[in-house]
């Protein structure tokens, strides 16, 4: 299952961060999805629960954040944001562009806590 195998990632990741700060364990992760990441929310949030409580996180929380998809066009050298996939340069009408933001998922954030904190 394509989402299960990025939950396994992200906790990957975020077991990483948090190893660096010993003592903490990891209470939220804050993900940016994008557009072309091919993720549906709901079934990597319910993976991601899965996944978590495998690896003895059960409490993490994990923030899905919905970005548009970045885009810069080579054209007129300026930067958008695309909200549908037309893959054409909104301010000039140039096809000439490059997808700069929003083709994966970008673990941004991980909250640390000490260990029997409230939330
Ligand atoms: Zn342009």
């Amino acid at each position: 299952m394509h989402e299960r195998s990025l939950a396994q990632a992200l906790l990957t990741q975020i077991t990483q961060v948090a190893a660096e700060y010993p003592g903490l364990v990891p209470r939220a992760a804050t993900v940016d999805v994008g557009p072309l990441a091919g993720v549906e929310p709901l079934l990597l949030e319910f993976a991601f629960a899965e996944v978590a409580t495998e690896r003895g996180l059960a409490e993490l929380e994990l923030v899905l954040r919905q970005v548009p998809l970045g885009m810069h066009c080579d054209s007129c050298q300026q930067d958008s944001e695309l909200y549908s996939v037309s893959f054409q340069c909104p301010k000039c009408g140039n096809h000439r562009i490059h997808i700069t933001q929003g083709d994966g998922l970008i673990l941004v954030h991980v909250d640390l806590v000490q260990p029997g904190d409230a939330v």
